[in-house]
């Protein structure tokens, strides 16, 4: 090895190290900036030592497509509604993938005849997994995107058929995987692939309902990183290697992480547009009862402990700073006050701490389901702010229902239950919530944001 190898090396190990390192930081919410800022300069190093090192193109292009990226991606982080990032995050996942089917790509034609002929099997097999599960990243990716920004519809599409096309799809991969490897040369074997890859990922997560999103998103995001692991063994990057491993098993874990949440194994996520649909869940019976904010002033002044369930909707209204100024007036009055956060309330893995954290709640006042569930009787009121599927007693009451076996925060165990949105209508998964007939839940109606102010100034003129 000579002295360039070696500092190229030595210089990919320290961005290792720096990835590692901002991974770590990144799991606090007060060091996750630092750890944003850990991870960029180990990317930064890496990506000037690669250029350094290797002859890619000239200069004047990588400029140009840095300065144009580099553009479109700040005017996107600055323009995204936070409501809005999961789709983004969603996107960023399948530009990923794309770049490992593009890199593997580029990578064959760029192979002259002798290289063709001399490189190994093991070159042109991770070769077509780089383009096989790019692309399925790619366009997977763009399935999720359309789902969760409601460009398509987020029920499952499910035809006649659909097992046998995935069973032919699974042997035509297989047979183009042969072809591919052994004939190289033939640009049709690489057509091929890059089409199979593409229609498998569309129509693999279109079979997918939109409930089922959290646990794609983490897949896909853990595909992102096979795919490039994949691209550095073909290139022989090590740096790419090692990115694509932390990328591949962080989303694994994520991924699990979601499966466990929504009771779901991997396969039964995966595999959902084979089952047979479920039947619609029983009808709810009672009443909803609906409460004034003026009203829900009165029974909170009086409360010794509220629990506070945030939910998708709260992102929407952009409530958090709301909630944050309610809790100071809470706490002040001699309650206490916990936050119960599921782990897939919201629309991305998360999202939920994400906007506390941006109003400064405590995170030692966030708790998970688990801690929350056992001593639920305890809460004098639950205040439910703009959530709804994932504290639904549909999962555990209603056989029939398409959540049934969810684990979910269970607010209606409380002595009074608020649900702070805007109308009874369901939620992401479309089921219908029996926690708003309960006896003790009271429904306040409105903007979630709204509401609480209202609260907030009920306590001022107290
Ligand atoms: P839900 O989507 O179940 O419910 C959110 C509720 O917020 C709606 O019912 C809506 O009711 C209410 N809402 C909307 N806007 C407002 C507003 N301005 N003020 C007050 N309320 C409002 O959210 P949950 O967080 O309970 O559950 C998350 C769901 O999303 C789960 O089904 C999960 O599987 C899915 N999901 C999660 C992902 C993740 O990674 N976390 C990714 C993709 C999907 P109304 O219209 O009546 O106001």
């Amino acid at each position: 090895m000579n002295d360039i190898e070696t500092i190229i090396n030595l210089a990919y190990v320290v961005a290792a190290a720096l990835f590692i390192l901002g991974l770590k930081l990144l799991s606090h919410p007060d060091t996750a900036k630092r750890g944003n800022f850990v991870s960029a300069v180990g990317m930064l190093i890496a990506v000037v030592v690669t250029l350094l090192d290797q002859q890619i193109i000239t200069y004047q292009w990588i400029i140009l497509g840095v300065v144009i990226g580099g553009a479109f991606g700040a005017w996107k982080a600055k323009s995204v509604e936070m409501t809005a990032m999961p789709e983004m995050v969603s996107l960023f996942n399948g530009f990923g993938g794309a770049a490992s089917l593009l890199l593997g790509w580029a990578t064959l034609s760029g192979m002259s005849m002798v290289a063709l002929q001399t490189a190994t099997a093991f070159t042109y097999i991770t070769l077509f997994f780089t383009i096989l599960v790019g692309g399925v990243t790619f366009s997977g990716s763009v399935v999720a995107w359309g789902k969760l920004s409601g460009k398509m519809s987020s029920k499952a599409v499910i035809f006649t058929g659909l097992r046998e096309l995935s069973v032919l799809h699974l042997i035509a991969m297989l047979v183009v995987g042969y072809l591919f490897t052994t004939e190289p040369q033939n640009t049709l074997w690489l057509y091929c692939a890059i089409a199979l890859a593409l229609s498998f990922g569309l129509w693999a997560t279109i079979s997918i309902g939109g409930a089922d999103m959290p646990v794609v998103i983490a897949l896909l995001n853990s595909y992102s990183g096979v795919a490039a692991t994949a691209a550095g063994l073909a290139t022989g990057n090590t740096i790419l290697i090692v990115t694509g491993l932390l990328v591949g098993a962080s989303g694994l874990i994520l991924t699990n992480i979601m499966c466990k949440a929504m009771n779901r194994s991997l396969m039964n996520v995966l595999l959902s547009g084979f089952s047979k649909p479920v039947e619609a869940g029983e009808k709810i019976e009672g009443e909803i009862k609906i409460l004034s904010a003026q009203d829900a002033f009165y029974v909170l002044e009086a409360a010794q402990s509220v629990l506070v369930v945030p939910g998708y909707g709260m992102a929407v209204a952009q409530a958090q700073h709301a909630v944050r100024e309610m809790q100071s007036l809470l706490e002040e009055n001699g309650c206490t006050v916990d936050y119960a956060i599921h782990a897939v309330a919201g629309r991305m893995p998360g999202h939920m701490n994400v906007l506390l954290a941006e109003a400064d709640v405590p995170y030692d006042q966030l708790y998970e389901m688990d801690d929350v569930n056992p001593r639920m009787e305890n809460y004098d009121v639950v205040i439910v702010i703009g959530a709804n599927d994932v504290v639904n007693p549909a999962a555990k009451e209603m056989k029939g229902s398409p959540i049934y076996g969810m684990p979910v925060i269970e607010a209606y165990r409380a002595k009074t239950v608020f649900v702070l949105k805007r109308s009874a209508n369901a939620g992401f998964a479309g089921v219908d919530n029996p926690l708003f007939f309960k006896d003790n839940t009271r429904m306040v109606l409105g903007d979630a944001k709204e509401t609480i102010n209202s609260i907030v100034r009920e306590f001022g003129d107290d």
